[in-house]
């Protein structure tokens, strides 16, 4: 079995993992955005058996195992497999990036199941060789609408369902661009032409990347198949706790422990559940009636999750840092649980990037506060990303002066 170790990147795979400071990372993919509970307690075992317990839910709905040696990654792959979850090769692991609705199928709010448009879309990018061509981020979005709408996340490309049929976007840099609407039957190989086209035109970098002239080929690959919008996806976005038959659970900073994991999934088979519902909002959600929701929400509160939208926790992005990333001389998670304190307690509103170096992965995009380690302490950025200019160097006991004019002073 192949068992690649060394190849950096930003997207690990169970074939490419990533080396980090605790060891590798193994991203797990779920097919259509869902693990089976029996699954998920099964990779909640292998994270604690092989790995070092903890587990990261990602921004594009995935699983990492963390803390990997490379003598248990041949025995971690086989279990992997026997579990369905490993592709043929690396290739084909890195192309399969398509988000989907966390609620398909499961909320009475959406007009249809978008679960086989996702599924086409998989075999198709794992199928077809030559889309394994596409580039690392190249990403798909497929969105039922109902109470919880993935329309507003970015992907290349991007299905939203209106009515009884789907809205279809590209994305550019102002947000996603819809252009028309289809069929549900049309909407996969679509989505599929767009890719090709993307690939005539580019194999690297992403679709809002394109000029306005590659932009309009696209365009125009899709245009015979598609009719006049007939009406905008709803943005929709996280929400959290206990929902219309749904609850929702974040995990701090993405990070999830293996233990929490097991207990989730078993919680969810107690309420009669199926599986659990990755999102790119590092939460998980499951089917559960109103009594066995207000359980699961009180262990969860118990063990440190977050179920309400207000926790200030969520309000603030970090990656792991010290001690997981050897790139990194500050526990930036650590940190920053005690600026989101600080800062709820000041009634800063505003958003908060701690990364644990200057790379910045847990966030791209500017954000109003922005703390960059470096050398045990943070630089301090504002209105911008861990590259801007810096405004000062501060440590973690001086946080308090950050806020400082945002409330009575
Ligand atoms: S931002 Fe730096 S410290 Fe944080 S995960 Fe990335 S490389 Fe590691």
């Amino acid at each position: 079995m192949n068992a690649v170790t060394d190849v950096k990147g930003w997207c690990p795979g169970i074939l490419r993992p990533m080396a980090s400071g605790d060891g590798l990372i193994v991203r797990v993919r779920p097919r259509c955005g869902a693990f089976s509970l029996e699954t998920a307690i099964a990779l909640a075992d292998l994270a604690e058996r092989l790995g070092n317990g903890h587990i990261d839910l990602t921004r594009r709905a995935n699983l990492q195992i963390r803390g990997l040696t490379d003598d248990r990654l041949g025995e971690l792959q086989i279990e992997l497999a026997k579990l369905g979850l490993l592709d043929r090769d690396a290739g084909t692991e890195a192309v399969r990036n398509v988000m989907v609705a966390p609620l398909a199928g499961i909320d009475p709010a959406q007009p249809f199941d978008v679960r086989p448009i996702a599924l086409a879309i998989d075999d198709a990018l794992t199928s077809d060789k030559r889309l394994h061509a596409l580039p690392g981020k190249f990403g798909l979005l497929v969105d039922g609408g109902g109470a919880i709408s993935i329309a507003a996340e970015r992907a290349d490309i991007c299905l939203a369902a209106v009515g009884d049929a789907l809205a279809f976007g590209l994305d550019t840099t102002k947000g996603t661009q819809w252009l028309g609407m289809l069929a549900p039957a049309e909407a996969a190989e679509t989505a599929v032409t767009a890719a090709h086209a993307f690939l005539a035109l580019a194999t690297s970098g992403r679709m809002r990347g394109l000029g306005q002239a590659a932009f309009a080929e696209i365009q125009a690959a899709v245009a015979p198949r598609l009719s006049p919008l007939a009406g905008l996806p709803r943005a929709g976005g996280r929400r959290l706790g206990l929902l219309e038959g749904v609850v929702g659970i974040a995990a701090p900073f993405g990070r999830l422990e293996a233990v929490q994991l097991r207990r989730l999934a078993k919680l969810a088979g107690d309420a009669g559940a199926a599986d659990l519902r990755l999102s790119p909002w590092r939460a998980v959600y499951f089917g559960v009636c109103e009594e066995a929701g207000l359980f699961v929400l009180e262990y969860a509160c118990d063990a440190g999750l977050i179920v309400e939208e207000n926790d200030p926790v969520l309000q603030v992005e970090a990656c792991p840092g010290a001690p997981d990333c050897k790139s990194s001389s500050v526990d930036a998670r650590a940190d920053a649980r005690r600026l989101a304190t600080v800062a709820a307690l000041r009634g800063w509103q505003g958003s908060i990037h701690v990364s644990g170096c200057a790379k910045g992965c847990a966030r791209s995009l500017p954000s109003q506060l922005v703390l960059a380690g470096k050398a045990g302490v943070y630089r301090l950025i504002r209105n911008g990303t861990t590259r801007g200019p810096v405004e000062r160097t501060i440590g973690v006991g001086a946080f308090e002066t950050l806020f400082q004019g945002t409330q009575d002073d």
